[in-house]
């Protein structure tokens, strides 16, 4: 049985990286609050945002947090990355030195992060095929042999594109860790309601 008062609570971290420009910071106010910006948000900070959704009797807590890909790891610390659960490593379809660049986020993340961690290669900007640098096949190669999702979206034009990438990070990163009950840590937040499952929070912001 299951009532509000005995529903589990699991706080999921995510990690969007990839060189600047690649659409990192649009993915994710496309994802937490239907928003799109056709300039460059240059920020030199990580930051993340959070969202609260509800998979049966299971609540996540979504811990999203945003880079600056121009600094790599200068900013961004083992600390980090070592209790990410799920990693998306983003690059864009018509910049094919972001997805060469995927070489050097994926090296990084395979040394520190969790083994059991879900990563996911997004090819973001989808509506710009016509001027495609990465072909789909090689990026969806890339994926595979390093045991990833690969998905190509469009934060521009396709918000459903968006909530099913994120959705099946969260999929894969359960299945992965289906079998191991402390993967997933328990969070302390409290769930008054189920009004939460689409509130989001701008939570916090750090400077490098
Ligand atoms: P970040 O540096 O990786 O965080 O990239 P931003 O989210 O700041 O986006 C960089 C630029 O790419 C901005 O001008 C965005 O408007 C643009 N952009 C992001 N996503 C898309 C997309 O899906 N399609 C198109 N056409 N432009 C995009
Ligand atoms: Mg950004």
């Amino acid at each position: 049985m299951s009532n509000d008062n005995n529903k589990e609570e699991k706080e999921i971290k995510i990690i969007l990286l990839g060189e600047t420009g690649v659409g990192k910071t649009n993915i994710i106010t496309r994802y937490l609050n239907n928003t799109f910006n056709e300039d460059s948000i240059t920020t030199n900070s990580t930051s993340y945002m959070m969202k609260i959704i509800q998979r049966s009797k299971v609540i996540y807590r979504l811990n999203i947090w945003d880079t600056a890909g121009e600094e790599r790891f200068r900013c961004i610390t083992r600390n980090f990355l070592q209790d990410a659960s799920i990693i998306l490593l983003v690059y864009s379809i018509i910049d094919i030195n972001s997805f060469e660049g995927l070489d050097y986020w994926y090296k990084t993340v395979s040394e520190i992060c969790d083994p059991n961690a879900a990563i996911v290669v997004v090819g973001n900007k989808s509506d710009l095929f016509m001027d495609q640098e990465v072909k789909d096949e090689e990026a969806k190669h890339f994926a595979e042999e390093k045991g990833a999702l690969f998905k190509l979206v469009s934060a521009k034009l396709d918000k459903k594109g968006i909530d099913v990438l994120f959705d099946e990070a969260l999929d894969r990163y359960i299945e992965k860790n289906k079998n191991n009950n402390n993967a997933v840590r328990k969070s302390n937040i409290k769930i008054l309601s189920g009004k939460n499952d689409k509130k989001n929070k701008k939570k916090k912001k750090k400077k490098c």
